[in-house]
């Protein structure tokens, strides 16, 4: 579904991802872990067309997305969780959450997709009328998800869901992920939670430096020596 093949980019003159390939199949969790400023983040900003790579190619279902827009991209099914929550604070939940869909498709179900996103996340329906910045930090990531699951992404990207977030909200996060790609959803994602998210990928890829130095299911990565010491605190 997704190929980077030998991908560069980074920003200005300075090189951040070194020849990144990773691939993403139809119907798949992949997770993406390293650790801090290994370019997880730029990986997923050249994904969705706000990098430009200086080399090698980005393809979706074949074709090539690496000079696309970002909003061409998420036209053909990529959408992205920032890792910041880019909000709009002064707009009630509801808003944000009708001005998650982008496509005309999207737009058209968005009715019926808001009453599916009020009973994914109950929390947002009880706050439906309240502006977006008056919300609680793990509220406005709920927030985020549910607009980008508004804008009926085949492939979801989600980078660092559950940063910051109390316990019982990480495992309402997982939950999310869990169901959303039942429902049918290609899911990436970084995350800091390591254990629980090679438990819920098929298959991971471990990056350092701007590089891809491991990949594998995400039963073998937990297993794997270097991931433990490196990933899993033991
Ligand atoms: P983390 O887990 O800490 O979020 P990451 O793996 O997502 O890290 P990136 O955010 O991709 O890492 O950052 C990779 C490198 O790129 C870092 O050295 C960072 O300082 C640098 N970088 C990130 N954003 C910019 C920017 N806008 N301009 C210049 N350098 C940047």
């Amino acid at each position: 579904m997704l190929e980077l093949d030998s991908v560069r980019a980074g920003y200005d003159q300075i090189e951040i991802l070194h020849g990144v390939d990773l691939r993403v199949d139809e119907g798949e969790i992949v997770a993406l872990i390293g650790s801090n400023g290994a370019g997880k983040t730029t990986t997923m900003r050249t994904i969705c067309g706000i990098l430009s790579p200086t080399a090698g190619s980005i393809t979706f279902r074949g074709e090539s997305i690496d000079d696309e827009p970002p909003h061409d991209i998420v036209r053909r099914g990529i959408v992205q969780v920032p890792e910041d929550r880019d909000l709009f604070t002064d707009m009630t939940v509801a808003d944000n959450l009708l001005l998650g869909a982008q496509t005309k498709t999207a737009i058209s179900n968005r009715e019926e997709n808001l009453t599916e996103m009020y009973e994914l996340f109950p929390r947002l329906e009880e706050r439906k009328n309240q502006r977006a910045g008056t919300m609680s930090g793990g509220e406005q990531q709920m927030l985020t998800l549910a607009r980008a699951l508004m804008g009926e992404p085949d492939l979801l990207i989600l980078d660092e869901p559950s940063i910051g977030l109390a316990p019982q909200l990480v495992e309402e996060v997982f939950d999310v992920v869990r169901e959303v790609h039942e429902q049918g959803i290609t899911v990436l994602m970084v995350e800091q939670n390591v254990q629980q998210t090679l438990r819920l990928a098929d298959r991971g890829y471990v990056m350092e430096n701007g590089r891809i130095t491991m990949s594998a299911t995400g039963t073998a990565l937990l297993e794997d020596d270097s991931v433990i010491e490196a990933y899993l605190g033991v």
